[in-house]
């Protein structure tokens, strides 16, 4: 990322949400700025889920407010989030009952025809295994492909902002690595993300970093800063 002033695609300020009576998020917030890829970091429980919902419009926010740039989309439904260049891969990602094109025609359901053919082409570039077998039904696929699915398919409607919830969930460390992988030619790409994870394997795709602990963002800044804060280095590395 170069040193230039980028200016905010996401802001997410002083959210606060939860289910029934039961209050998850205590002031949280967080931004992304263009051509910036942002881990949030958090342990099971910590309420990333529930950010990231409130984030895409899936949740509504009890209080604070959901910037995408240049509008405000606090009260906004998500289909019009994701028409605006939101995208989100939800720890389930795919249809299995959907064939891997038709996944994809979902996930790029808002955008004009023509452009989404030359979309799924361009994707189906990124993600050679998925090309070879179109037809196939995504609940035929492994965890990985289907995980490599459900990127394409958030992908397929040429978002602005890429929203992902443990993109590593139910994977094996191989395929975390390829995940990891393809996420960082897109990161080369210049597409802006946001990235909820527990692993910390997905610090090297950040360009910023955030740590969410009981719904209250507790530290932001650069891995370096936070590999030096010796509390959160032993929350998050694991090491005394
Ligand atoms: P995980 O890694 O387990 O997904 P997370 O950081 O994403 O963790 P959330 O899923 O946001 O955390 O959950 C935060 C809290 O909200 C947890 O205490 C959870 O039990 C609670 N919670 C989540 N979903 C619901 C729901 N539908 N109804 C009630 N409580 C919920």
């Amino acid at each position: 990322m170069d040193s230039v002033v980028q200016h905010q695609v996401m802001r997410a300020a002083g959210i606060e949400a939860g289910y029934g009576r039961v209050q998850v998020l205590w002031g949280a917030g967080l931004d992304v700025k263009a051509k910036e890829s942002v881990v949030l970091l958090g342990a099971n429980g910590a309420g990333k889920t529930t950010l990231l919902k409130v984030i895409v419009g899936l949740l509504p926010a009890w209080k604070g407010s959901v910037q995408l740039d240049p509008d405000d989309v606090t009260t906004w439904r998500t289909d019009k989030r994701v028409r605006r260049g939101m995208a989100y891969m939800s720890e389930i990602g795919v249809f299995p009952g959907l064939s891997i094109d038709e996944n994809l025609r979902v996930g790029g359901q808002f955008i004009e025809r023509s452009a989404l053919r030359i979309r799924m082409e361009e994707l189906y570039a990124y993600f050679p295994d998925l090309a070879h077998r179109r037809g196939a039904l995504a609940g035929s696929l492994s965890g990985g492909q289907r995980k490599m699915l459900g990127m394409a398919k958030a992908l397929a409607s040429s978002p602005r902002l890429l929203v992902m919830d443990e993109p590593s969930a139910g994977l094996s460390p191989l395929f975390v690595g390829q995940v990891i992988e393809v996420l960082g030619k897109f990161r080369e790409s210049g597409l802006a993300m946001l990235i909820a994870e527990q692993n910390i394997a997905f610090l090297d795709l950040a360009d910023r970093v955030f740590t969410l602990e009981g719904g209250r963002i507790r530290f932001e800044g650069s891995v370096a800063q936070l590999e030096a804060d010796d509390s959160l280095h032993k929350a998050y590395f694991g090491l005394a």
